[in-house]
């Protein structure tokens, strides 16, 4: 079976303490590859299981990727490496989510078990910024054309506006 279709039972691994941890192609997880620059970057996960005081499955571990995305300020293609810090409970419903300490993400649980691309998916989305620029004083360079000419020497396209009115007739 595919990895990207693999699905997982937390409460498995979490009474086993089980360990996980392999790769996904970038194209493998449509959300994320569809916000992406480059597609073809690799993400690596790791994850442990456990159970927390409350006998709950508790996920913890890492998730990074390595791709390209363009910047939002200078609009170029820039080389990010994306790290999430997974901490996730499993929950069976929305109100022991909103019973969660800060430290905690909820992880919804179903009878079918999870997938495992959509929960690496999910935190990559989570830890990818809405508008990824280049680090202050790095590589970002706004285009030529959104440079403002300060100096004033180009067309004017006003300036026809503002002739005379006796003109006119
Ligand atoms: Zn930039």
């Amino acid at each position: 079976m595919p990895t990207a279709k693999l699905r997982i039972d937390p409460w498995a691994l979490a009474r086993y303490h089980g360990e996980l941890s392999g790769a996904f192609k970038c194209a493998d997880l449509g959300r994320f590859a569809a916000l992406v620059h480059d597609p073809g970057g690799v993400v690596r996960y790791e994850l442990s299981f456990g159970l927390d005081e409350q006998h709950r499955p508790l996920v913890r571990g890492m998730v990074v990727a390595e791709t390209a995305v363009i910047c939002q300020r200078c609009l170029a293609p820039m080389d990010l490496k994306l790290t999430a810090d997974v901490r996730l409970v499993g929950v069976r419903n929305d109100d022991e989510a909103k019973g969660l300490s800060g430290d905690f993400d909820p992880l919804l649980l179903t009878d079918q078990g999870e997938s495992l691309a959509t929960l690496v998916e999910n935190e990559l989305l989570l830890a990818l910024s809405a508008a990824p620029t280049h680090p202050r004083g790095g590589d970002c360079r706004l285009p030529a054309r959104y440079r403002a000419s300060a100096a004033g020497t180009g067309r004017r396209p006003f300036a026809e506006l503002a002739r005379p009115k006796k003109q006119m007739k």
